[in-house]
């Protein structure tokens, strides 16, 4: 489907809440796919048929670019790789988000200290090996990544893209902007539902909540007529939009310091609080990744304070970050 001038979006079905992801297709000189799910029969197949609509198969492609690594994103990279296929992502992405495939045993290990020094109870850990090796099946990282840079103009498909570097949803995390007409490819950055997950990983920058909220600002000063997000629908009022997200991440540290009266609390336990009601294993631990990045937020603020004797445990100097907002 068209979705703008020389841009074909592929809605790829992949087996997460968001049900799908959004890779798009640049045709010009050329075609360029930007993002490529992840490795299950049903997700190849869509690309695959996606493609083949307009006489292309993988080997066809000119580049294949990551917005960022995470799974539904960047899964089938190294297969359409080895179809002579260049795969690029932002250099920060090389360094920082693809040795968490192609370094596994160092990223579990690292990755399990740090739920266990935030006091993660090993039931809430019990599957954790076995959804990881899953998740690792349906992952193909490119054994040869080029890279660009934040601010590089990318000639793509004859198009010219401009990337911008928005850390926070990835470290690494990269947006393409075709400035003659103000088109977006924002990735995860901004999405129209739900807020992307903001979440602290043993491998992760320690403050990415921070980072994302400078990130919002930087895409709030982008020109864009229309935002084609990773996820759900595009969006035409980005900066309205952007405004909301901004909104509920200080919501959230607002009433996240509200559960933090008294007894310092680990981030497990006050994840609880943050996240009520039931969740599945592997969403506790996105919810507890998440309060996390409030955390840290708050503690780089001075409005938290960690400690640690073995367990890491958080406690609040004030109790909001903007007095009378909450009633
Ligand atoms: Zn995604």
């Amino acid at each position: 489907m068209s979705i703008a001038p020389g841009i074909e979006v592929i809605p790829v079905p992949i087996p997460y809440p968001f049900k799908y992801v959004n890779c798009y297709l640049l045709l010009g000189e050329g075609a360029v796919l930007v993002d490529c799910a992840l490795d299950t029969p049903e997700a190849r197949g869509a690309l695959e048929t996606g493609l083949a609509r307009h006489g292309l198969k993988f080997g066809d492609l000119e580049r294949l670019v990551l917005t960022h690594h995470h799974p539904d994103h960047y899964g089938l990279a190294g297969l359409i790789e080895a179809e002579g296929v260049p795969v690029y992502l932002l250099d920060v992405e090389l360094e920082r988000g693809h040795p968490f495939w192609t370094e596994p045993e160092a990223m579990n290990r690292t990755g399990l200290e740090l739920f266990r020094r935030h006091g993660v109870p090993d039931e809430a850990l019990s599957n954790l090996g076995r959804e990881m090796d899953k998740t690792r099946s349906r992952v193909h990282a490119p054994g040869n990544p080029r890279t660009f840079r934040d601010g590089e103009v990318l000639e793509l498909a004859g198009q010219r893209w401009r990337a911008v570097w928005t850390p926070g949803h990835a470290d690494g995390h990269a947006m393409l902007l075709r400035e003659s007409d103000g088109v977006l490819l924002a990735g995860d950055h901004v999405l129209e539902r739900i807020s992307p997950n903001i979440g602290v990983w043993a491998y992760s920058y320690p403050d990415p909540l921070g980072l994302y909220l400078e990130s919002l600002e930087k895409a709030r000063g982008l020109e864009v007529s229309l935002a084609l997000p990773g996820h759900y629908r595009p969006l035409r009022d980005l900066r309205g939009r952007i405004a909301e997200l901004a909104a509920h991440h200080h919501e959230r540290l607002d009433y996240l310091l509200g559960l933090m009266n008294g007894e310092p609390k680990t981030c497990w336990e006050l994840s609880l609080g943050l996240f009520p009601g039931e969740l599945s294993l592997p969403q506790r631990r996105f919810a507890w990744s998440e309060t996390l990045a409030h955390l840290e937020y708050l503690v780089n603020l001075g409005a938290v304070e960690r400690s640690e004797d073995g367990t890491i445990r958080y406690s609040s100097t004030v109790h909001s970050l903007a007095p009378g907002r909450r009633a």
